[in-house]
């Protein structure tokens, strides 16, 4: 079986993201693994005494990594799941849509868009953000 060149490079975009992120947020936080695995694993036990906002962003990013990942396997089911569950940001309307062609969420309603009239739109990471954010509120408020 041929091997899949952009998928190996795209794990290792990502192993780097997580290693840059890890050491952004824990300068001291010793050298990292190699294996993806051994890695978010130290991310995560390296970056466990943070607060709980900035634990959230790093799980909004692997969020968004294993989102990415589906979707270079062809596989939109995971990104639209987390998407349809997310209001828009801007108008507060369940209408956020994942486009496939720019690998962006745009929001369907069409009186809420920029200032050249494009659909308002955000990266995956900030839809990531939001949606880890509100599920860790929900959870707050069920404890
Ligand atoms: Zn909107």
């Amino acid at each position: 079986m041929p091997i899949n060149l952009d998928a190996l490079d795209y794990i290792e975009a990502a192993a780097h993201e997580i290693v840059a992120h890890t050491y952004t947020a824990v300068p001291t936080a010793g050298p990292a693994p190699r294996t993806p695995e051994a890695l978010y694993a130290w991310s995560e036990e390296v970056t466990a005494h943070l607060p709980a906002e900035k634990q959230q962003i790093r799980y909004a990013l692997t969020l968004r990594q294993s989102l990415e990942h589906s979707l270079h396997a062809g596989d939109t089911a995971p990104v639209t799941s987390v998407v349809r569950y997310e209001s828009c940001p801007t108008c507060r309307c369940w209408g956020l849509m994942w486009s496939r062609a720019d690998w962006v969420v745009l929001c369907a309603n069409r009186r809420c868009h920029d200032t050249v009239g494009l659909p308002s739109r955000w990266s995956l990471q900030e839809i990531c953000e939001r949606h880890v954010a509100r599920v860790a509120a929900l959870q707050r408020t069920a404890t």
